[in-house]
């Protein structure tokens, strides 16, 4: 497992995705200049205790001189991958994907948030969003990198889970799917995209099965760990993030809690958002601290 160093360098999106962590400060917030880039790099590869990095946003694609970050990280001979997070959109010109893939990146992690363009475009909100996001991954399987697909579930594609499987595994060569909760940015559900944990579960766990039939890992995040404890075959791996300060300040509208808190023995859950609370209360009879 590698110890991961996430660096937020470009806050320019191509898709409008509704379940967007940034989208309440996607205008408010600074990217980090090439200058720390280099230096926290660096400090990085003194310090070593993180192994691998990952290059984020905003859409990093769009991020003037991607290639300069990506080579300069390769160039110090240090990190064991180097992955970008991407709606993987413009990998779909197969001659940038290549450009990437041999400036050094290894791994890409692409967000794939239903399996027609209808569910997916619900979400990103962006017309053509799907089409181009299958040929990134299409790209990057026959340039030969690793692919993880991200999904963040929602009101309006968790009954999709199993055919979302299904799609990247028969688009592409992919190694590991994470299913990402979703996570309001604020005290209320406004958008009314979080789904109750007992109605997820069923669609979470068939998926989950498909992708063990097709040898691809899969990683949860968000869930509360005691309800979904069968399916966290895999924990997440360590990350230390820059990003800007502004961004902490929205994420504290969060305000994770639990009733079990003080008895659970699981320091790495994150418990449940004040919105989930709010919209469904605290789900006392299925919550179970250990
Ligand atoms: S009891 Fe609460 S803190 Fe413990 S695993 Fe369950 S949800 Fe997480």
């Amino acid at each position: 497992m590698n110890n991961f160093i996430i660096l937020t360098i470009g806050y320019k999106c191509n898709n409008n995705c509704i379940n967007c962590m940034l989208a309440n400060c996607l205008d408010k917030l600074d990217p980090i200049s090439y200058n720390e880039y280099e230096h926290i790099l660096v400090k990085t590869k003194q310090d070593a205790i993180y192994d691998s990095l990952i290059l984020s946003g905003g859409e990093v694609t769009l991020t003037p001189d991607l290639v300069k970050f990506i080579s300069y990280a390769k160039k110090l001979n240090y990190f064991k991958h180097i992955r970008i997070q991407t709606n993987g959109r413009l990998l779909a010109d197969f001659d940038y994907c290549k450009s990437i893939v041999e400036a050094g990146v290894d791994e890409f992690f692409v967000s794939v948030y239903g399996a027609t363009p209808a569910k997916h475009e619900a979400l990103t909100k962006a017309m053509h969003s799907f089409d181009q996001t299958i040929g990134g991954l299409r790209n990057i399987c026959s340039l030969g990198a690793k692919i993880i697909t991200n999904t963040v579930v929602t009101s309006i594609n968790y009954q999709d889970l199993e055919n979302i499987v299904d799609l990247v595994y028969k688009t592409a060569q992919v190694h590991e799917v994470f299913f990402t909760n979703y996570l309001p940015m604020s005290t209320y559900d406004s958008l009314d995209l979080l789904v109750k944990n007992e109605e997820v579960k069923p669609f979470l766990f068939s998926a989950i099965e498909l992708a063990s039939k097709f040898n691809i890992k899969v990683f949860l995040d968000g869930f509360p760990k005691c309800y979904f404890k069968h399916a966290y075959c895999q924990s997440y791996p360590r990350a230390q993030i820059f990003i800007d300060d502004k961004f902490w300040s929205e994420y504290q509208n969060n305000y994770f809690r639990c009733i079990y808190k003080e008895t659970c023995k699981d320091e790495s859950c994150l418990q449940l958002p004040l919105a989930y609370i709010n919209k469904y209360g605290w789900d006392r009879a299925i919550l179970k601290s250990e």
